[in-house]
């Protein structure tokens, strides 16, 4: 055998375990056939190089190349290789969730294999055309494209690809909620991944049996099924379906009343690492489900805001990408200077715009909940610390000859009805309380949590005897919503004491103003509560 042909059979063998090398050997082998002028050996290192570029997830250069082999194929008339590099184009766009034109590309190489003879490739191919209708949740067609292509695959021994379906169809009854149907897949999965020596498979059917038997409620085993294939992930070291594994796991370790955190941290860790930018989604959502359950708001805030930041990431890489996309496409069909193909380009570039416009009110919207995110609390839907800097800044340097007030509310031995109701009943009372303190309605008034049980209201007054009246309302209003420290009926009701401070105040003095209130708070607090005192000035 000649040379060129040797590298190429070596970075093919070598693909899945060193795309690195493998990428590498096809360099070499393109440069080569390009020195002895051999075009179709070109053709070959570039889907070589293509091929590489998919599994190191290097996708943009990855379709370069592809279409690089394709142009080479075609004018060769040369169809295994034109199958090949479609459903390598396939494959991509279906990374970039372009299903439509991945679609197109699928389809166009189950045309050529009317011509050569690859059941491989067409099992393949026939389960790719099942993920396509699976995204698209068209489960009907996915499993027609399944079972074909598990059909070809048992025919012909393919076991990878046997496990490979199982588990995909196995998903399917998996999202429709049909757990016992869903475990028989995955279970067949399982049988014949153990015909085979690839981690990825193997892993990839015990993370699914894991999942089936934390539904099963039999925990025991999920644990071990999820152990298992981190280990085997560890071993090839693919963080993608490792990141999937320790997903999974922490929800079994939160069931289990453990915690959830430590194996979320490692998968945000990693899905960092790999800008994984769907799971790292994921991750945050958990994290501020996990930290809303344990009370601790301000974590949950806190990861909710990076939620919103990471999915607005997305979707301004998704337009960006697009844009990419399509310049790559448009300089190779310019190559080819076929204008049916540039007709086909044009209209999905409008395709493409009309998408972007839709992203782009998305992004806009997504923008707006964050700010919004970002300034309320969520308990309470006040206004935080953050939001009430912001608007007592803009409030108070609006000065128009009013007065303005600043009182600090604070409930009375909130603690001693925390410790009777419970904490989910004193984040309640908290809610009825600022509901309330909504609810009034002054001049330039607003409310904001400035801390555990304590808010801030601000408004502007005439003269500091108003001040003093709006403050004994608030403080009555309160009173009249009659909650109790105990379930006694003649207990004592839940009240507020209130400090404030009147003043035709500036900006810069924000800081001073609300020790002030807090002073006079104080004040309140050491006459017996349930009372208002109001100081003039700083
Ligand atoms: P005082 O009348 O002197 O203000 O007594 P207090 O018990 O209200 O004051 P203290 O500062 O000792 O206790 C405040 C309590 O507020 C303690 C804490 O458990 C509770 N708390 C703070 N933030 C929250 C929250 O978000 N939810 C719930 N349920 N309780 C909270
Ligand atoms: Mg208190
Ligand atoms: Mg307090």
């Amino acid at each position: 055998m000649d040379e060129i042909r040797v590298i190429l059979e070596k970075s093919q063998k070598i693909a899945l375990e060193n795309p690195t090398k493998s990428y590498k050997l096809a360099v070499q082998a393109l440069e080569q056939a390009e020195k002895q002028g051999r075009a179709l050996e070109s053709g070959q290192a570039y889907f070589r190089m293509a091929y590489a570029c998919r599994v190191m997830s290097e996708y943009t250069e990855g379709l370069e190349n592809a279409f690089r082999a394709l142009n080479i194929f075609e004018s060769f008339q040369q169809h295994e290789g034109i199958l090949q590099a479609r459903n390598i184009i396939g494959i991509i766009y279906f990374y970039y969730s372009d299903y439509k034109t991945a679609l197109e590309n699928f389809m166009i190489a189950l045309d050529y294999l009317n011509s050569v003879e690859n059941p491989k490739l067409e099992s393949s191919i026939l389960n790719n055309v099942g993920e396509i209708y699976r995204m698209a949740g068209d489960y009907e067609k996915a499993l027609e494209y399944y079972s074909k292509s598990l059909e070809l695959a048992l025919t012909h021994q393919l076991f990878i690809n046997i496990s490979i379906i199982n588990d995909n169809i196995g998903e399917i009854y998996y999202l429709q909620k049909d757990y016992k149907t869903a475990c028989d897949y995955f279970n067949a999965a399982f049988e014949s991944s153990l015909e085979v020596n690839d981690r990825i498979t193997k892993g990839e059917a015990h993370t699914k049996l894991g999942k089936i038997k934390y539904i099963q409620g039999n925990y025991e085993l999920a644990k071990e099924h999820y152990i298992a294939a981190l280990e085997l992930f560890n071993q090839v070291n693919n963080k993608f379906y490792l990141v999937e594994a320790l997903i999974a796991f922490s929800e079994l370790d939160s069931h289990e009343g453990g915690n959830p955190k430590p194996h979320l941290l490692e998968a945000l860790n990693y899905a960092i690492e790999n800008k994984l930018a769907l799971k790292i989604s994921i991750i945050y959502k958990r994290l501020v489900d996990y930290y809303e359950s344990s009370h601790e708001y301000r974590s949950a805030l806190k990861y909710h805001k990076l939620y919103h930041q990471n999915e607005k990431e997305i979707e301004a890489g998704n337009l960006s990408r697009k844009l990419e996309l399509l310049a790559l496409e448009f300089s190779f069909y310019k190559e080819k200077n076929e204008n049916e193909k540039n007709k086909l380009l044009s209209e999905k570039l409008m395709r493409e715009i009309a998408d972007s416009k839709a992203e782009l009110e998305e992004i806009k919207a997504k923008n707006r909940t964050l700010i919004e995110v970002s300034i309320m609390d969520e308990l309470t839907q006040t206004y935080n610390r953050r939001g009430l800097n912001q608007f007592l800044e803009e409030a108070i340097s609006k000065s128009n000859g009013d007065y303005d007030v600043l009182l600090m509310i604070d409930i009375d031995h909130f603690k001693t009805y925390n410790d009777y109701w419970g904490h989910l009943e004193g984040d309640r009372c908290l809610q009825r309380i600022a509901s309330k303190l909504k609810a009034q309605d002054y001049k330039n008034y607003f409310v904001g949590r400035y801390g555990g049980e304590e808010f801030v209201c601000y408004m502007k007054v005439a003269d500091v005897n108003e001040a003093e009246e709006i403050a004994e309302k608030i403080r009555k209003d309160i009173l009249d919503l009659g909650i109790r420290y105990t379930k006694n009926p003649y207990s004592e009701i839940v009240s507020v004491s209130i400090g404030g401070v009147v003043d035709k105040m500036t900006p810069n003095a924000i800081s001073d103003y609300i020790n002030a209130a807090d002073k006079w708070l104080y004040v309140s607090k050491e006459k017996g509560r349930n009372r208002v005192s109001i100081g003039q000035g700083l």
